[in-house]
């Protein structure tokens, strides 16, 4: 990292999402996703006077909605470059906040966690009144240049708030107060273009990888329960194809009796089932016929990020339950 008297060196990777986007007039709703290249952005943030050297690289300008394989691939290939190089002493990324969780999470599991890297967004277009998007961006600067946030893995800023990888979530579908709130623990620092305060020391005492990044991705669906979901539904997900299935469940991770029937036998005959919840802070602890149903329970994860770790744990060759369910409990 560098010393007090030179500027951070930061690696700028460019993904789209409404942080490049334009909304084309005022007052209409003509806002396109994924439209300013990093180049230009930087370029525009150049005259702010921000107190680090940043370098862009475009990885994709998309819409966060069809990131997926590919893009997570290039990223995490990029930052472990980023990592390896000594001319870099922090990564910034900008996404689309729709799937901005997604993407963090994924690459905080596969990571080493020795180099900052912030992932950010914003919830109006570049052109738009009263936009966020270089707001945040200087925010994210801040935090990604400050040596403090090493140790932290993936971060999330979005507004003032520092969120982690692991807890960040988009809870509104606009406004820019409070779009992304952190559970379950809210905000790791709070940071303005002017200040940057950590709440508490850096958690990741092993700052190696955790888990290899996937080869290949394997088929986990999501089942999103309702009251009185037929079985039909879920049969529908359920092929010889997939490796696992996060449910959406009802309250604590709970099905209509049927459904979850049809689930018990799949996860005896060796599927992945993890237990999430449809509800926005819905932790789903484990419960005693889990065991007997070789059921995992995803605890503080939605299902969402359910599906990224099990995904992740799949393609490293974590099938059992126990070796899954471990790695739902731990933070
Ligand atoms: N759907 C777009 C995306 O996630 C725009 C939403 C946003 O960035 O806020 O990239």
């Amino acid at each position: 990292m560098s010393n007090a008297k030179t500027l951070p060196r930061l690696l700028v990777l460019g993904t789209g999402g409404t942080i490049a986007g334009i909304a084309g007039d005022a007052l209409r709703h003509e806002y396109r996703p994924g439209q300013i290249g990093i180049d230009e952005w930087l370029e525009d943030a150049a005259h702010l006077g921000m107190q680090a050297e940043l370098t862009g690289k475009q990885i994709a300008n998309l819409g966060s909605e069809d990131i997926g394989p590919d893009v997570w691939r290039a990223l995490h290939s990029a930052i472990s470059d980023a990592m390896a190089d000594d001319a870099v002493d922090g990564v910034v990324i900008t996404h689309g906040t729709d799937t901005a969780e997604e993407t963090a999470f994924l690459l905080d599991l596969t990571l080493p966690a020795t180099k900052p890297v912030v992932m950010v967004g914003a919830m109006r277009p570049a052109d738009a009144v009263g936009s966020d998007g270089m707001r945040n961006f200087v925010n994210a600067v801040r935090v990604a240049g400050d040596p403090e946030a090493s140790g932290r893995g993936v971060l999330v800023v979005m507004g003032d708030r520092v969120l982690a990888a692991r807890d960040a979530r988009k809870v509104r579908t606009r406004g820019t107060d409070d779009a992304f709130r952190g559970f379950p623990r809210g905000s790791v620092a709070v940071v303005t273009p002017a200040a940057l305060d950590w709440f508490g020391k850096p958690w990741r005492d092993n700052t190696s990888a955790r888990y290899a990044f996937p080869a290949e991705f394997p088929r986990v669906p999501v089942l999103y329960a309702t009251g009185g979901l037929e079985t039909w539904t879920a049969e529908r997900l359920l092929g010889d194809d997939i490796r696992g299935l996060v449910v959406a469940g009802v309250g604590e991770g709970n099905l209509p009796d049927p459904v979850r029937q049809l689930l018990v036998e799949r996860a005896q005959a060796g599927l992945a089932v993890v237990r999430a919840s449809r509800v926005d802070e819905g932790l789903v602890d484990r419960e005693p016929e889990d065991d007997a149903n070789r059921f995992i329970a995803a605890r503080a994860l939605n299902p969402q990020k359910a599906r990224i770790l099990l995904m992740v744990l799949l393609a490293n060759g974590k099938g059992a339950p126990d070796a899954i369910q471990s790695a739902f409990d731990s933070p």
